[in-house]
């Protein structure tokens, strides 16, 4: 029988009104964790999570038997959520509105983790102004068993050929495999040119350098390369944010690093949700200062 393991260092929570119910239940089985650490992990990193997380669209990695158990990818608001999980109404390519999630507080991260969330993704544009995107994401995505020193040399990469043409970026750990390099935006370009730009910048990358990088959907043409998934950066599409934990074996979650920190890392897993006090601590700290802000425009590519 596994037994919860106790988090090392509890942070003080911030109260929630929101009531978890099977605070015991073990959801992450691989290291005992349960429902209860999550939700008091979500609730420590909430002032730091929220800058990212509020008031944008949102889709749920659910499992709500642990992340070892079904767990379902949720767009749609299906009214079970409560007053604290609030919807807006997205117009779909068939016309069609579908209300999509959001929050914009403590209350409505722990109503998402009560009904058994894990994972929190986000659009690359907020609810105020859903068509103008207020970042762009290059996920990075290593081919299996490629080596994550490879990796780091393609954010840094990445990185640089951005500065090159004036924009400025942050590495954020997927808490997966892979890297994710964020350009945050001015939100004024619209959906179909910021998906543009995405695509012609990780097309000319793939083309320059085509044994190291592909821009190409198809898996088979991915071996031994890094896929520079520019799809993120499409109307619809979301990404990870910031502090999310994720469903995968002993509860990694995604975090914002600098790039000097890259250079020292040896997998995107390096935060756990136990992490919470030093995540926290960080993102109150020097180095992270400014992470992620400055909103800038695109240039002609
Ligand atoms: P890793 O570093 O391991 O690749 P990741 O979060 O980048 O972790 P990806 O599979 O590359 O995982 O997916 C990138 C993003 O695409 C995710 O963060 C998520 O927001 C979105 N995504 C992934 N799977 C789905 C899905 N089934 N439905 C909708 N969106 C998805
Ligand atoms: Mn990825
Ligand atoms: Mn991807």
């Amino acid at each position: 029988v596994e037994k919860p393991a106790p988090l090392p260092e509890t942070p003080p929570v911030p109260q929630s009104s929101v009531k978890i119910s099977s605070r015991d239940r073990v959801i992450y089985p691989e290291a005992g964790l349960t429902k209860g650490q999550l939700a008091d992990y979500y609730a420590a990193v909430a002032p730091a999570a929220l800058r990212w997380l509020a008031n944008r669209p949102i889709s749920l990695v659910r499992c709500p038997q642990g992340r070892a158990r079904h767990c379902f990818f949720q767009k749609h608001d299906a009214g079970s959520f409560g007053a604290h999980v609030h919807h807006v109404d997205v117009r779909e390519k068939d016309g069609s509105i579908e209300p999509y999630l959001y929050v914009d507080s403590l209350d409505g991260m722990m109503a998402c983790v009560q009904m058994g969330t894990i994972e929190f993704h986000g659009w690359g544009s907020l609810v105020a102004d859903i068509e103008k995107p207020d970042r762009l994401v290059f996920d990075l995505d290593p081919d299996e068993g490629l080596d994550f020193a490879m990796v780091k040399k393609a954010a840094e990469d990445l990185k640089g050929h951005l500065a090159d043409i004036g924009l400025t970026s942050w590495p954020l750990l997927s808490g997966g495999k892979g890297v994710h390099v964020v350009v945050p935006l001015v939100p004024q370009a619209e959906w179909p040119a910021v998906r543009s730009f995405a695509e012609r910048f990780a097309r000319a990358l793939s083309t320059a350098e085509p044994e190291r990088f592909t821009a190409n959907l198809k898996k088979a043409t991915r071996k031994g390369k890094i896929f520079i998934d520019y799809l993120r950066n499409q109307r619809g599409a979301t990404a990870v944010l910031p502090y999310v934990a994720r469903a995968r074996e002993n509860a990694p979650v995604a975090a914002p690093i600098t790039w000097s920190e890259l250079r020292d890392l040896e997998s995107a897993k390096r935060f756990t949700i136990r992490d919470a006090a030093t995540l926290l601590e960080r993102a109150a700290g020097r180095a992270l200062q400014g992470w992620g802000e400055g909103g800038q425009t695109l240039p002609d590519l």
